[in-house]
Protein backbone atom coordinates (compact mmCIF):
# COMPACT_ATOMS: atom_id res chain seq x y z
CA UNK A 1 0.00 0.00 0.00
CA UNK A 2 1.31 3.19 -1.02
CA UNK A 3 1.79 5.54 1.69
CA UNK A 4 -0.23 8.93 2.54
CA UNK A 5 0.61 12.11 2.27
CA UNK A 6 -0.19 12.63 5.93
CA UNK A 7 1.81 9.06 6.87
CA UNK A 8 5.06 10.82 4.66
CA UNK A 9 4.22 14.02 6.97
CA UNK A 10 4.65 12.49 10.21
CA UNK A 11 7.60 10.33 9.35
CA UNK A 12 9.89 13.31 7.81
CA UNK A 13 8.46 16.12 10.38
CA UNK A 14 10.77 17.71 12.82
CA UNK A 15 9.85 17.33 16.47
CA UNK A 16 10.36 19.72 19.61
CA UNK A 17 11.30 17.27 22.34
CA UNK A 18 10.17 19.53 25.08
CA UNK A 19 11.12 17.63 27.89
CA UNK A 20 14.45 15.75 28.32
CA UNK A 21 17.31 15.19 30.21
CA UNK A 22 21.07 14.91 28.95
CA UNK A 23 22.45 10.81 28.12
CA UNK A 24 25.69 9.42 29.15
CA UNK A 25 28.35 9.52 27.64
CA UNK A 26 30.40 6.65 27.95
CA UNK A 27 29.43 2.13 27.46
CA UNK A 28 26.76 0.88 29.77
CA UNK A 29 26.77 -2.57 30.65
CA UNK A 30 23.13 -4.83 30.54
CA UNK A 31 22.58 -4.59 33.65
CA UNK A 32 22.79 -0.63 33.78
CA UNK A 33 21.16 -0.66 30.31
CA UNK A 34 18.33 -2.79 32.07
CA UNK A 35 17.99 0.06 34.88
CA UNK A 36 18.12 2.64 32.73
CA UNK A 37 15.43 1.57 30.30
CA UNK A 38 12.52 1.47 32.53
CA UNK A 39 11.61 3.57 35.93
CA UNK A 40 12.53 0.26 38.07
CA UNK A 41 15.61 1.51 40.36
CA UNK A 42 15.96 -2.41 41.31
CA UNK A 43 17.24 -4.96 39.60
CA UNK A 44 14.55 -7.60 38.29
CA UNK A 45 14.43 -11.13 40.09
CA UNK A 46 15.94 -14.19 38.89
CA UNK A 47 13.82 -15.23 35.55
CA UNK A 48 12.56 -11.66 34.97
CA UNK A 49 14.04 -9.16 32.86
CA UNK A 50 12.75 -5.48 32.77
CA UNK A 51 13.44 -5.36 28.96
CA UNK A 52 10.75 -8.08 28.55
CA UNK A 53 8.30 -5.41 28.58
CA UNK A 54 6.50 -2.94 26.38
CA UNK A 55 9.99 -0.32 26.57
CA UNK A 56 12.37 -3.39 26.13
CA UNK A 57 10.07 -4.25 22.92
CA UNK A 58 10.03 -0.66 21.69
CA UNK A 59 13.77 -0.55 22.19
CA UNK A 60 14.46 -4.10 19.33
CA UNK A 61 11.37 -2.79 17.47
CA UNK A 62 12.77 1.05 16.57
CA UNK A 63 16.77 1.46 17.38
CA UNK A 64 17.81 -2.41 16.34
CA UNK A 65 18.29 -0.79 12.85
CA UNK A 66 19.33 1.84 13.05
CA UNK A 67 22.14 -0.15 14.63
CA UNK A 68 22.08 -1.88 11.38
CA UNK A 69 20.19 -4.93 13.07
CA UNK A 70 16.88 -6.62 11.67
CA UNK A 71 13.81 -4.76 13.67
CA UNK A 72 13.12 -6.87 16.98
CA UNK A 73 16.56 -8.63 17.55
CA UNK A 74 17.05 -9.93 20.24
CA UNK A 75 18.51 -8.20 23.37
CA UNK A 76 21.24 -9.68 23.74
CA UNK A 77 22.29 -9.23 20.32
CA UNK A 78 21.25 -5.71 20.52
CA UNK A 79 23.25 -5.14 23.71
CA UNK A 80 26.49 -6.31 21.35
CA UNK A 81 26.24 -4.66 18.48
CA UNK A 82 25.67 -1.57 20.82
CA UNK A 83 29.28 -2.29 22.55
CA UNK A 84 31.04 -2.98 19.04
CA UNK A 85 30.08 0.10 17.91
CA UNK A 86 30.77 2.34 21.01
CA UNK A 87 28.98 5.03 22.98
CA UNK A 88 29.41 8.20 20.56
CA UNK A 89 28.03 6.16 17.42
CA UNK A 90 25.66 4.70 19.17
CA UNK A 91 24.13 8.01 20.31
CA UNK A 92 25.12 9.89 17.20
CA UNK A 93 23.12 7.03 15.31
CA UNK A 94 20.39 7.24 17.41
CA UNK A 95 19.39 10.55 18.52
CA UNK A 96 19.77 11.48 14.79
CA UNK A 97 17.02 8.95 13.86
CA UNK A 98 14.58 10.96 16.32
CA UNK A 99 14.38 13.41 13.57
CA UNK A 100 14.18 16.16 16.52
CA UNK A 101 14.92 20.16 16.44
CA UNK A 102 14.90 21.64 19.46
CA UNK A 103 15.82 19.48 23.01
CA UNK A 104 14.53 21.68 25.69
CA UNK A 105 16.91 19.71 28.25
CA UNK A 106 16.19 19.56 32.15
CA UNK A 107 20.03 19.45 33.56
CA UNK A 108 18.90 17.72 36.84
CA UNK A 109 19.43 15.46 37.65
CA UNK A 110 22.88 15.41 38.36
CA UNK A 111 24.12 12.13 37.73
CA UNK A 112 27.77 11.40 36.69
CA UNK A 113 28.74 11.19 33.40
CA UNK A 114 26.28 12.69 31.87
CA UNK A 115 27.03 14.60 28.37
CA UNK A 116 27.08 18.41 28.36
CA UNK A 117 24.81 20.06 26.77
CA UNK A 118 27.16 21.53 24.05
CA UNK A 119 27.94 17.68 22.92
CA UNK A 120 24.97 16.64 22.84
CA UNK A 121 23.26 19.20 20.78
CA UNK A 122 26.09 18.43 18.14
CA UNK A 123 24.96 14.43 18.67
CA UNK A 124 21.36 15.22 18.09
CA UNK A 125 22.05 17.71 15.39
CA UNK A 126 19.54 19.86 17.16
CA UNK A 127 19.43 23.16 19.26
CA UNK A 128 19.39 22.46 23.01
CA UNK A 129 17.24 25.10 25.21
CA UNK A 130 17.66 25.18 29.08
CA UNK A 131 14.65 23.97 31.17
CA UNK A 132 15.57 25.69 34.77
CA UNK A 133 14.54 23.47 37.60
CA UNK A 134 13.09 25.05 40.59
CA UNK A 135 13.96 22.67 43.72
CA UNK A 136 17.73 22.72 42.79
CA UNK A 137 18.53 26.33 42.41
CA UNK A 138 17.34 26.83 46.26
CA UNK A 139 19.59 23.83 46.99
CA UNK A 140 22.68 25.18 45.63
CA UNK A 141 22.09 28.40 47.38
CA UNK A 142 21.71 26.91 50.72
CA UNK A 143 24.60 24.41 49.44
CA UNK A 144 26.57 27.78 49.06
CA UNK A 145 25.83 28.73 52.63
CA UNK A 146 23.31 31.79 51.84
CA UNK A 147 21.72 32.76 55.31
CA UNK A 148 18.53 31.46 55.91
CA UNK A 149 17.10 35.38 56.21
CA UNK A 150 18.71 36.24 52.66
CA UNK A 151 17.44 32.36 51.02
CA UNK A 152 14.41 34.54 49.47
CA UNK A 153 16.06 37.38 48.39
CA UNK A 154 18.60 35.85 46.77
CA UNK A 155 16.85 32.75 45.12
CA UNK A 156 15.24 35.84 43.12
CA UNK A 157 17.88 37.05 41.89
CA UNK A 158 19.16 33.76 41.09
CA UNK A 159 16.21 32.27 39.15
CA UNK A 160 16.36 35.44 37.16
CA UNK A 161 19.82 35.24 36.84
CA UNK A 162 19.46 31.63 35.74
CA UNK A 163 16.49 31.60 33.41
CA UNK A 164 17.64 34.58 31.23
CA UNK A 165 18.20 32.41 28.53
CA UNK A 166 16.09 29.44 29.31
CA UNK A 167 12.58 28.50 27.83
CA UNK A 168 10.87 27.20 30.79
CA UNK A 169 10.95 26.77 34.92
CA UNK A 170 10.85 22.98 36.14
CA UNK A 171 8.87 21.46 39.46
CA UNK A 172 9.80 18.24 40.85
CA UNK A 173 7.47 18.86 43.82
CA UNK A 174 5.58 15.20 43.36
CA UNK A 175 8.95 13.77 44.06
CA UNK A 176 9.00 15.94 47.40
CA UNK A 177 5.84 16.21 49.33
CA UNK A 178 3.27 14.98 46.61
CA UNK A 179 0.53 17.44 44.44
CA UNK A 180 -1.27 18.23 47.36
CA UNK A 181 0.00 21.23 46.79
CA UNK A 182 -1.03 24.28 49.36
CA UNK A 183 -1.87 26.88 46.82
CA UNK A 184 -1.46 29.92 49.53
CA UNK A 185 1.88 32.13 48.14
CA UNK A 186 3.63 31.51 51.70
CA UNK A 187 4.60 34.66 53.37
CA UNK A 188 8.45 36.09 53.62
CA UNK A 189 7.95 34.94 57.87
CA UNK A 190 7.27 31.57 56.78
CA UNK A 191 10.16 31.16 54.09
CA UNK A 192 12.24 32.38 56.46
CA UNK A 193 11.62 30.30 58.66
CA UNK A 194 11.12 27.38 57.18
CA UNK A 195 14.61 28.25 55.58
CA UNK A 196 15.98 27.87 58.89
CA UNK A 197 14.06 24.83 60.03
CA UNK A 198 15.93 23.28 56.68
CA UNK A 199 19.23 24.63 56.62
CA UNK A 200 19.37 23.45 60.91
CA UNK A 201 20.07 20.00 60.62
CA UNK A 202 23.83 18.92 60.41
CA UNK A 203 23.45 17.98 57.18
CA UNK A 204 21.63 19.87 54.01
CA UNK A 205 19.06 17.71 52.68
CA UNK A 206 16.88 17.63 49.92
CA UNK A 207 14.43 20.61 49.25
CA UNK A 208 11.31 19.02 50.67
CA UNK A 209 9.68 21.31 52.69
CA UNK A 210 6.50 22.43 51.79
CA UNK A 211 6.73 25.91 52.66
CA UNK A 212 9.64 26.18 50.48
CA UNK A 213 8.25 24.04 47.88
CA UNK A 214 5.28 26.59 47.67
CA UNK A 215 7.81 29.27 47.26
CA UNK A 216 10.10 28.38 44.78
CA UNK A 217 6.91 27.12 43.03
CA UNK A 218 5.40 30.72 43.07
CA UNK A 219 8.60 32.31 42.35
CA UNK A 220 8.37 30.37 39.05
CA UNK A 221 5.44 31.25 38.69
CA UNK A 222 6.35 34.64 38.89
CA UNK A 223 9.03 34.53 36.46
CA UNK A 224 6.24 34.27 33.98
CA UNK A 225 8.35 31.52 31.68
CA UNK A 226 5.85 28.29 31.19
CA UNK A 227 6.32 26.20 34.76
CA UNK A 228 6.65 21.92 33.59
CA UNK A 229 5.27 20.24 36.48
CA UNK A 230 6.46 16.61 36.79
CA UNK A 231 2.73 14.70 37.71
CA UNK A 232 2.02 10.68 37.13
CA UNK A 233 4.52 7.99 36.88
CA UNK A 234 7.57 7.87 37.18
CA UNK A 235 11.05 6.63 39.78
CA UNK A 236 9.31 4.71 42.90
CA UNK A 237 10.85 7.75 44.46
CA UNK A 238 7.61 9.22 44.57
CA UNK A 239 3.76 8.09 45.64
CA UNK A 240 2.20 7.49 42.79
CA UNK A 241 -1.32 8.38 44.51
CA UNK A 242 0.07 11.67 45.06
CA UNK A 243 0.94 12.57 41.75
CA UNK A 244 -2.57 12.84 39.92
CA UNK A 245 -2.57 15.83 38.34
CA UNK A 246 -6.06 16.86 39.75
CA UNK A 247 -4.45 17.00 42.96
CA UNK A 248 -2.97 20.59 41.17
CA UNK A 249 -6.63 22.04 41.07
CA UNK A 250 -6.56 24.43 43.62
CA UNK A 251 -2.81 25.87 42.93
CA UNK A 252 -4.07 25.91 39.00
CA UNK A 253 -6.86 28.05 40.04
CA UNK A 254 -4.26 30.31 42.11
CA UNK A 255 -2.03 30.33 39.25
CA UNK A 256 -4.83 31.20 36.66
CA UNK A 257 -5.16 35.28 37.21
CA UNK A 258 -1.11 35.10 36.70
CA UNK A 259 -0.99 33.40 32.80
CA UNK A 260 1.78 31.62 33.14
CA UNK A 261 1.07 28.36 31.63
CA UNK A 262 1.96 25.46 33.57
CA UNK A 263 2.60 21.59 31.60
CA UNK A 264 1.65 18.89 33.15
CA UNK A 265 4.38 16.57 32.42
CA UNK A 266 4.07 12.39 31.63
CA UNK A 267 0.54 12.42 33.39
CA UNK A 268 0.02 8.57 33.17
CA UNK A 269 -1.76 6.90 34.07
CA UNK A 270 -3.94 10.16 34.92
CA UNK A 271 -3.66 11.46 31.47
CA UNK A 272 -7.43 11.73 31.21
CA UNK A 273 -7.82 14.01 34.54
CA UNK A 274 -4.61 16.02 32.97
CA UNK A 275 -6.71 16.16 29.40
CA UNK A 276 -9.76 17.41 31.65
CA UNK A 277 -7.15 20.14 33.05
CA UNK A 278 -6.17 21.40 29.85
CA UNK A 279 -10.15 21.51 28.79
CA UNK A 280 -10.97 23.97 31.36
CA UNK A 281 -7.43 25.78 32.30
CA UNK A 282 -7.15 28.01 29.90
CA UNK A 283 -2.90 28.32 31.05
CA UNK A 284 -3.08 24.60 31.55
CA UNK A 285 -0.99 22.29 28.80
CA UNK A 286 -0.16 18.19 28.74
CA UNK A 287 3.34 16.85 27.81
CA UNK A 288 2.97 13.25 26.90
CA UNK A 289 6.66 12.86 28.53
CA UNK A 290 7.80 9.57 29.32
CA UNK A 291 4.70 7.92 28.92
CA UNK A 292 4.59 7.35 24.97
CA UNK A 293 8.36 5.76 25.11
CA UNK A 294 7.47 3.40 28.40
CA UNK A 295 3.66 2.13 27.30
CA UNK A 296 5.09 1.52 23.47
CA UNK A 297 3.10 -0.18 21.14
CA UNK A 298 -0.06 0.56 23.28
CA UNK A 299 1.31 4.75 22.92
CA UNK A 300 -2.14 4.23 20.47
CA UNK A 301 -4.81 3.67 23.30
CA UNK A 302 -2.33 6.77 25.44
CA UNK A 303 -2.48 9.05 22.64
CA UNK A 304 -6.10 8.68 21.71
CA UNK A 305 -6.96 9.21 25.09
CA UNK A 306 -5.52 12.28 25.47
CA UNK A 307 -7.47 13.45 22.36
CA UNK A 308 -10.87 12.77 24.39
CA UNK A 309 -10.84 15.93 25.96
CA UNK A 310 -7.08 18.43 26.10
CA UNK A 311 -7.65 20.83 23.56
CA UNK A 312 -5.50 19.99 20.42
CA UNK A 313 -3.62 23.03 21.04
CA UNK A 314 -2.73 22.36 24.31
CA UNK A 315 -0.96 18.38 23.61
CA UNK A 316 2.99 18.50 23.42
CA UNK A 317 5.16 16.17 22.60
CA UNK A 318 8.70 14.99 24.40
CA UNK A 319 10.31 11.87 25.01
CA UNK A 320 11.70 12.39 28.61
CA UNK A 321 14.88 10.68 27.36
CA UNK A 322 17.28 10.46 29.93
CA UNK A 323 20.76 8.70 30.18
CA UNK A 324 20.06 6.08 26.97
CA UNK A 325 19.64 7.32 23.67
CA UNK A 326 17.40 5.01 23.04
CA UNK A 327 14.67 6.36 25.01
CA UNK A 328 14.83 9.60 22.96
CA UNK A 329 14.40 7.35 19.37
CA UNK A 330 12.32 5.56 21.14
CA UNK A 331 9.87 8.48 22.08
CA UNK A 332 9.78 10.38 18.60
CA UNK A 333 9.22 7.21 16.86
CA UNK A 334 6.59 5.67 18.77
CA UNK A 335 5.27 9.09 18.77
CA UNK A 336 4.90 9.22 14.81
CA UNK A 337 3.94 5.69 14.44
CA UNK A 338 1.20 6.20 16.96
CA UNK A 339 0.25 9.47 16.20
CA UNK A 340 -0.09 8.24 12.04
CA UNK A 341 -2.05 5.01 13.02
CA UNK A 342 -4.43 7.04 15.09
CA UNK A 343 -5.29 10.30 11.99
CA UNK A 344 -5.20 7.90 9.47
CA UNK A 345 -7.87 6.02 11.21
CA UNK A 346 -10.03 9.28 12.00
CA UNK A 347 -9.51 10.41 8.09
CA UNK A 348 -10.50 7.17 6.97
CA UNK A 349 -13.56 7.34 9.31
CA UNK A 350 -14.00 10.79 8.22
CA UNK A 351 -13.60 12.17 11.46
CA UNK A 352 -11.67 15.19 10.07
CA UNK A 353 -10.14 15.84 6.42
CA UNK A 354 -6.47 14.48 5.55
CA UNK A 355 -5.11 17.98 5.57
CA UNK A 356 -6.38 18.99 8.87
CA UNK A 357 -4.99 16.15 10.11
CA UNK A 358 -1.34 16.78 8.85
CA UNK A 359 -2.10 20.84 10.09
CA UNK A 360 -2.40 18.73 13.51
CA UNK A 361 0.42 16.53 13.67
CA UNK A 362 2.42 18.95 12.52
CA UNK A 363 1.09 21.37 15.41
CA UNK A 364 1.43 18.82 18.23
CA UNK A 365 4.99 17.44 16.95
CA UNK A 366 6.67 20.88 16.61
CA UNK A 367 3.99 23.84 16.52
CA UNK A 368 2.38 23.84 20.40
CA UNK A 369 6.09 23.85 21.79
CA UNK A 370 6.89 26.31 19.52
CA UNK A 371 4.26 28.41 20.51
CA UNK A 372 4.57 27.79 24.04
CA UNK A 373 8.12 28.21 24.53
CA UNK A 374 8.73 30.98 22.33
CA UNK A 375 11.23 28.93 20.19
CA UNK A 376 12.14 30.79 16.79
ZN1 LIG B 1 12.09 14.16 33.09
Amino acid sequence: MPRSSLSETISSMELVDAHCHRVLEGPVDAAGFELAATEATRPAPPGVSHLDGAVGLAIRRWCAPVLGLDGGAPIDQYLARRSALGAPEVTRRLLGAAGLSHLLVDTGPAASGLMPTDALAGLAGAEVRQVVRLEDLAHALAARGVAAAELAPAYVEELAKATRDAVAVKSIVAYRHGLRVDPRRPDPVEVHEAARRWMAGPALGRLDDPVLERFVLWCGVDRGLPLQVHTGFGDRDLALAESDPALLQPFLEAVEPTGTPVVLLHCYPYHRHAGWLAQVFPNVYVDVGLTVAQVGARADAVLAELFELAPFGKLLFSSDGYQLPELYLVGAAQFRHSLTGLLEGWVAAGVMRADEAERLAVALGSGNAKRLYNLP
